[in-house]
């Protein structure tokens, strides 16, 4: 993790976004899409994610209808969605960090308001499935409840508004181009947090732009630093995943000196968009062979833009010998640092070095040594 002391702007309250910002949203609209869409004889491919990504409702559905030439009204297809959805409502999960954040911030006293461009029905629901999230918010807004929705400022000037807050005090926190609109428009600080890949371009207007709520520091905003940090690594709920080691890229070792282990990622979809990519580290057990630390990456690889989202373990153990096919078993324990690009591949492999010593290190402490004898490693 790289400690930046520059201080942004001081700001003495948060308003949060709620879709793609703190809940998935987008994962169980595109489940629900996939087969509605299925009765129309139309398949969904994801792509139209980025065109509703942050609208209204009333908007998102509308570009569903047109651009896939449903033969039916707006009004129809949302009778039709809507109990569909609420129907899914308790499977929308929060986002990494999400929790975390919002613990954080009311531990500290700092006031919350959440702002959607969601009705405030819709909204209350949604937080319902996640426990302790409703104490947190001092306010709640949503899009029925000003004159306009986001890109217009309309949420944000009302939840600042109930926060006795000046909007300048204010740091949104967005996942989507409008949402960002939108606090900009207001005057508030915001930060970006883009809820699809390869899309920071768009965020031009925003004050910060991160990959994932595990890399926002509240204090660069004048806001209580989170303490969870541990020599340079963040603790992450353990998560699993194995299978056999495949060919990878064939650069780990050929190109960057470094041999990664990689899994097929085909079993593994839900995993990939769950957690952001980044740098994270853990145990991983070769079970005729032994348990050994880990370090890997997910993601795009920016240096060498790959076209899919992948899983690159580097196992931290001089192999003498290939072992392809063979059973890998990982346990994901804590997170470095989001994923970056680098200037040249000297610099890639430095920075590489640098993760592996944070790992190695981090791995001795209880906090992280207790999961190596983990049964899953070795079964
Ligand atoms: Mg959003």
């Amino acid at each position: 993790m790289s400690m930046s002391n520059s201080l942004k702007k001081l700001s003495s309250c948060v308003l949060l976004d709620l879709d793609g910002t703190l809940i998935n949203t987008d994962g169980v609209v595109g489940d629900i899409l996939r087969k509605y869409l299925c009765k129309y004889g139309k398949q969904w491919d994801g792509r139209e994610t980025l065109k509703i990504v942050g609208k209204t409702p009333l908007e998102a559905a509308t570009t569903i209808v047109e651009d896939y030439g449903l033969p039916c009204g707006v009004d129809e297809f949302n009778s039709e969605f809507y109990p569909l959805f609420s129907a899914q409502m308790d499977k929308i999960k929060s986002l990494p960090g999400a929790s975390r954040l919002i613990r954080h911030l009311k531990c500290h006293g700092v006031p919350m308001a959440l702002a959607s461009n969601s009705s405030r029905a819709n909204i209350e629901s949604k937080i319902a499935h996640h426990k302790g999230w409703k104490e947190c918010f001092s306010v709640i807004v949503g899009r029925d409840e000003v004159s306009k929705g986001k890109p217009a400022p309309d949420i944000f000037l009302e939840a600042a508004k109930r926060l006795n807050k000046d909007p300048a005090d204010c740091l949104v926190i967005e996942d989507s181009v409008p949402g960002v609109m939108a606090g900009k428009a207001a005057g508030t600080k915001v930060i970006a947090v883009p809820s699809l890949p390869k899309q920071t371009h768009l965020y031009t207007s925003a004050d910060e732009v991160i990959n994932s709520l595990l890399d926002i520091r509240p204090e660069e905003w004048g806001l209580p630093p989170f303490q969870d940090w541990i020599e340079n690594t963040l603790p992450i709920d353990p998560w699993h995943i194995g299978g056999p080691v495949i060919k990878g890229f064939g650069r780990g070792s050929k190109v960057l000196g470094i041999p990664t282990a990689n899994l097929s990622t085909k079993d593994y979809a839900s995993e990939l968009v769950e957690h952001p990519s980044g740098v994270y580290f853990g145990w991983a057990g070769l079970p005729t062979r032994g348990v050994y630390k880990m370090v890997m990456s997910i993601g795009w690889n920016p240096f060498f833009d790959n076209k899919e989202k992948t899983i690159e373990p580097w196992l931290l153990h001089d192999f003498t010998e290939d072992f392809y096919g063979e059973e890998l078993r990982l346990i994901i324990v804590g997170y470095i640092r989001p994923e970056a690009n680098f200037t040249s591949l000297e610099s890639l492999v430095a920075k590489i070095h640098e993760d592996r010593e944070v790992a190695e290190r981090a791995l001795d402490l209880p906090l992280y040594s207790k999961f190596k004898g983990d049964t899953y490693l070795t079964e």
